[in-house]
């Protein structure tokens, strides 16, 4: 049994300009790692920089953070938080930018690896990084509670997480910045939380602890799982998707994810489908392979679905079927079969036969 999650998280609107204090003492020079668009869209970067004003800390900004970040873009904005002498890291958007940020943090302290990035990233040794803050504007990633930074790695064709375990200082979750995302992103995010608490749940490395998040999640995600169809959302609404998104972050930080995480990757890469809803593809064949049918009630019991057939249909209403060809679908399991580490995080034998049965293409 274990617990570790050191991250400071404050959940309430305006919690940038009320928490300021917290980062305060964090460095003297931040950089704020976020996209384009979305952070100007719904206020942060602007609530960011205010506070990061009033706190006296300079920063500068870095928004060419794409979707999916790449190690090149790491190392390209390690270069520029090294040249400006940065001390601390502001991660604002959805996964990409708090993914990358910790990727960041860490090569802009150890600046004689950037030579090798790809290799330091990847290889696990001790070393020091920068505190990240994480603000998070979706409700799908949890980065902003869990140490993981999931990068492209052009050369391998597919994402995959660094080997360093890098967990953001402090959370600042305020659910007004989810207000301007449009419901694909709101959509596609959740699926995402959905898939961290059931793989958190059902895999290897689940125990008693992570449990209570995970369950405490699905409960919610159950409670919620119908207003996903409408236009728009309430406050409330946007509340509870960004608080379960956390729980889940929370779930698989100890835990790490499974099967459906493993094969979404290749899809997401090769056929830019958007992260969350990749996942969600695998989930209905995830809890049909799952040899453990009482596990498998437990988390149907606590999303309020009577059958794997009930969830099944909701998932393809929600998000559709994949558009995969067979031939796409064997290299994808082809893949998944070397991935050690995730078929070690299934708690039975995997098989390309039961990998095959996930999915009916
Ligand atoms: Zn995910």
């Amino acid at each position: 049994m274990n617990l570790y999650m050191p991250t400071k998280v404050f959940s309430e609107h305006h919690c940038v300009s009320n928490h300021r204090d917290e980062f305060k003492m964090l460095g003297k020079k931040a950089m704020i790692v976020t996209g384009k668009h979305s952070s100007r869209n719904n206020g942060s970067l602007d609530d960011v920089k205010e506070a990061l004003a009033k706190n006296g800390q300079e920063y500068v900004i870095f928004d060419d953070m794409e979707e999916n970040p790449s190690v090149e873009t790491v190392v390209k904005a390690t270069k520029a938080a090294v040249e400006e002498g940065v001390d601390f890291f502001f991660a604002i958007g959805g996964g990409s930018p708090m993914d990358a940020s910790k990727a960041i943090s860490l090569l802009s302290r150890n600046p004689e690896k950037l030579d090798h990035a790809l290799e330091f990233l990847y290889t696990f040794q001790r070393a020091d990084y920068y505190p990240v803050v994480a603000v998070p504007t979706t409700c799908g990633t949890g980065s902003e509670v869990t140490p993981y930074s999931v990068l492209t790695i052009h050369s391998r064709r597919t994402k995959k997480s660094i080997a360093h375990r890098i967990f953001p200082e402090i959370a600042l979750m305020d659910a007004r910045y989810l207000k301007t995302a449009g419901r694909n992103t709101i959509v596609n995010t959740c699926v995402d939380a959905l898939g961290h608490l059931i793989e958190a749940f059902l895999c290897t490395n689940s125990n008693e602890i992570n449990k209570i998040y995970a369950r405490e999640g699905l409960r919610m995600w159950g409670e919620f799982k119908e207003s996903l169809f409408q236009n728009s959302f309430s406050d409330e609404l946007l509340e509870k998707y960004l608080h379960t998104s956390m729980l889940a972050g929370i779930a698989i930080a100890h835990t790490s994810t499974s099967i459906p995480h493993g094969l979404s990757y290749q899809l997401t890469y090769e056929k830019n489908i958007a992260h969350g809803r990749a996942v969600g593809y695998f989930l209905p064949g995830f809890l049909r392979i799952y040899e453990d049918g009482k596990r498998v009630e437990e988390v149907l019991n606590c999303l309020g679905f009577s059958a794997k057939e009930e969830f099944q249909e909701y998932i393809e209403k929600l998000i559709g079927k994949p558009e995969v060809t067979r031939a796409e679908w064997m290299k994808n399991v082809d893949t998944m079969m070397n991935q050690p580490e995730k078929l070690k995080n299934h708690p039975f034998p995997m098989t390309r036969d039961t990998l095959c049965k996930m999915l009916t293409v």
